[in-house]
């Protein structure tokens, strides 16, 4: 249970109320009659009361029966999923299902839907933090650092600012296959969380790392090059799962809640987002412009025009008030 079956009912185009809609249902029914009216239950819920539903998209007659799907209701579903309102408060697995529910009444109407955007478009992104190399005594030199600063506001990524929230990380140390790598290059490993090599420890802060190197060239090379300081970054790889927005000020902010998967936490020569790092992860990398891109599009925010043109504009707006 989760995301509803899709069915097949007649589907109208017409204005769309969704709580007047929700409200002519009747109380105290089954899982059969609101399965007519939406398009996800929540497993864990009552499903003898609408609260564990969400998604309505079927018009309710006056006494109480849920009948066409509607056209504008199926598009806003389809729109949340993507990211609309804050987004889907429904896990990962089900987001599918719910798209292909409203999709096929809109087929069934001879309209194509939308795209699902919000789990293709979920691709690797990188964030860079500082690296540095532990020596205890005559102990082998560890590689430590933070790979995720929780409840810290980002510098500017490109347009925006992001936070990282507590917990975010939850218990994907223990269930990810997580590798320490040099330059995000999985020829060059440096350890591997699986077989004890790459601690991980999540605290109230954020993510700790501490790698014990193998005794090879690279890594022994890596370890001169970071204790000369030459190199002191590294870079965590991650798949966002839940993240909403907000504006602070005026200025867009990106709030991370939960990953959906970690990949490699790198040391790395280059810290910020160069091709380099993208070619070495293919086209799946999602850089910062990305996701501000893809947000704005989501939100249907029109770009900020650029100073240049502000300049331009304001000189225009002076020759015009001296024509006056
Ligand atoms: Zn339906």
């Amino acid at each position: 249970m989760g995301a509803i079956a899709k069915h097949k009912t007649s589907v109208v185009d017409e204005k769309w109320d969704g709580p007047a809609n929700e409200k002519k249902l009747k109380t105290d029914q089954d899982y059969s009659y609101y399965a007519k009216m939406y398009g996800w239950v929540d497993p864990e819920g009552d499903k003898s009361t609408k609260s564990a539903y969400k998604f309505p998209h079927h018009m309710v007659s006056d006494n109480g029966t849920p009948g066409a799907a509607n056209v504008k209701a199926c598009i806003s579903v389809i729109g949340v999923l993507n990211g609309a309102r804050g987004g889907a408060k429904i896990p990962d697995k089900d987001v599918k299902g719910v798209y292909n529910h409203a999709a096929s009444h809109l087929k069934d109407a001879d309209i194509d839907p939308p795209e699902l955007k919000s789990l293709d478009n979920n691709g690797v992104e990188i964030r860079t933090y500082k690296a540095e190399v532990r020596k205890e005594g005559e102990e082998k030199p560890q590689i430590k650092g933070r790979a995720i600063v929780y409840e810290s506001m980002s510098p500017d990524l490109c347009g925006f600012k992001e936070i990282i929230h507590k917990g975010a990380v939850g218990d994907l140390i223990e269930k990810n296959d997580i590798f320490a790598l040099k330059n995000h290059d999985e020829n060059l490993i440096l350890g591997r969380n699986i077989s004890g090599t790459l601690k991980l420890v999540e605290t109230d802060e954020g993510l700790d790392f501490v790698v014990d190197p193998p005794d090879t060239t690279y890594a022994n090379d890596l370890l001169v090059s970071m204790e000369r300081k030459d190199i002191d970054k590294c870079s965590f790889a991650f798949r966002v799962a839940d993240e909403t927005w907000e504006k602070i000020d005026g200025e867009p902010v990106r709030h991370i809640t939960r990953f959906a998967e970690l990949y490699d936490v790198s040391v790395v020569t280059y810290p910020a987002f160069p091709q380099t790092i993208a070619e070495l992860f293919g086209k799946q990398i999602r850089t910062p412009q990305q996701v501000y891109k893809e947000y704005r599009s989501r939100m249907q925010v029109k770009p900020e025009p650029k100073k240049e043109y502000n300049k331009i504009a304001k000189m225009k707006l002076r020759i015009l008030e001296k024509i006056k």
